[in-house]
């Protein structure tokens, strides 16, 4: 196509990985469906297969066949380039999830002499991944309090196969900085031995967080959530440096977690407005983060807490450095944010009860706003001292800013705030 390098992003994701000019001038991608493709030829066929498996001698193959869908289907192929120009990265593959996407690059790029090193809190399903099934697959796992630990632990025995993080952390939006562990695998990989940088990217997304830039190896995505973006499909993406990516697609092709082609079409299609979304999302999100705090820092009069990947409102804060890392690596807060309702979990039911704007769903990243419990719902399964440790308290409820008008989300919160508060009047009253 013609856009390059000159343009910008959002010009040239517009057009990647689709050329009008091989599917009869239609202006928009089709979707294939088959399993299988045709080989011109049985030599053709035996390059592309051999080729594909790696085997030594195989002929060069001729274009970019497709040999079944399980190997790579051109309808996920335009998907892939888009995510991949998104990005800036070599290459990009798409799952069936975002879990299938995690749990791939986990087993592709850790193993018995490669540990994994990670910072918490991760997604449940991710967690689950690394306390239960890496051990049992014999792979060592190292927690880090934080990433300032990787300085003060000095050179490892066996060099870790990577370090994970997720920023900002769900529910509580904490964020890490993405240098600190760049720097330090950046200093410690050999030639022989790379240790890779793998970030969940979900809650950001390229356009407000660009990983890669500061030197990350592996994005990984649900792009159930933002790439998607209108809670249609469940998918995952991975992008990132073409050699990690290379050992991803091979495990990929033999766990079998792509995405299928309907799913791909539809991933395609969404990534047209990816910005579009993320700077309306954003924009809403900032004026719901000014509604629940009566100044920069400190909440409305009836709300405990607020949480946000947003910078100014946490500048009040003494001990907060976050400020600076998000200012570093953030184009700005993104349109997740969290509060805390004082009256615990009651208060917290009562005001999600009363939300008519909002839907009461798990899940995130969507058309539309969400609304949630973590401590009963999204983050059920983590233990109470766990959940006491990084913030989950029963009061938390967590917002997906969507794109209805701001004022009639903030109204809504408003109207709900007041049931919770007189939900909480009654219980009292009772007593
Ligand atoms: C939802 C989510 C996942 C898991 O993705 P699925 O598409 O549900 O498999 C992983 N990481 C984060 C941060 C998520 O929000």
């Amino acid at each position: 196509m013609k856009p390059n390098k000159n343009h910008h992003l959002e010009t040239r994701s517009l057009f990647a990985g689709y050329d009008p000019s091989e599917n009869f001038g239609a202006v928009k991608p089709p979707i294939h469906p088959a399993s299988t493709f045709v080989f011109p030829s049985a030599r053709a066929g035996a390059a592309l297969m051999e080729t594909a498996y790696g085997i030594e001698g195989a002929e060069t193959p001729e274009g970019d066949g497709f040999i079944y869908s399980r190997l790579g289907n051109p309808t996920l192929t335009v998907a892939e380039k888009r995510l991949a120009t998104w990005d800036g990265a070599d290459a990009a593959a798409f799952f069936a999830s975002g879990m299938a996407a995690i749990s791939t690059t986990l087993m592709a790029h850790t193993s018995k002499e490669r540990p994994l090193y990670y910072v918490g809190p991760l997604y449940g399903g991710t967690q689950h991944i690394i306390d239960y099934i890496l051990p049992e697959m014999g792979v060592e796992v190292v927690k880090l309090d934080s990433l300032d630990d990787l300085e003060s632990m000095g050179k490892p025995e066996s060099l870790p196969g990577m370090v994970y993080l997720e920023t900002p952390a769900n529910p509580t939006l904490q964020v890490h900085d993405i240098e600190l562990a760049t720097n330090w695998t950046k200093s410690n990989s050999t030639e022989e031995e790379r240790i890779l940088v793998v970030v969940d990217n979900t809650f950001l997304g390229p356009i407000i967080q660009r990983p890669l830039e500061l030197g990350a190896d592996l994005n990984v995505y649900s792009a159930t959530k933002y790439i998607g973006g209108h809670s249609d499909l469940i998918a995952g993406g991975v992008s990132g440096e073409a050699k990690a990516m290379a050992k991803v697609y091979e495990y990929r092709t033999f766990f079998g977690g792509m995405a299928d082609p309907w799913t791909s079409w539809l991933l395609a299609r969404s990534m047209e407005t990816l910005h579009i979304r993320a700077k309306r999302q954003t924009e809403s999100a900032r004026k719901v983060l000014d509604f629940l705090q009566e100044k920069p820092g400190v909440p409305r009069n009836g709300i405990n807490n607020v949480l946000s990947a947003w910078e100014q409102d946490l500048a009040g804060k003494s001990d907060y450095k976050n400020a600076a890392i998000v200012k570093k690596q953030q184009k700005n807060g993104g349109a997740m944010l969290a509060f805390e309702l004082p009256g615990g979990r009651k208060a917290a039911h009562a005001f999600l009860d009363s939300l008519e704007v909002f839907q009461l769903a798990v899940s995130l990243g969507s058309t539309e706003s969400l609304a949630e419990h973590p401590a009963s719902m999204t983050h059920a399964g983590v233990s109470t001292e766990d959940k006491e440790r990084t913030g989950i308290t029963e009061g938390l409820v967590r917002l997906s800013i969507g794109l209805e008008n701001a004022d009639d989300l903030i109204a809504d919160i408003e109207q709900a705030l007041e049931a919770a508060r007189l939900s909480l009047e009654e219980k009292n009253a009772l007593r």
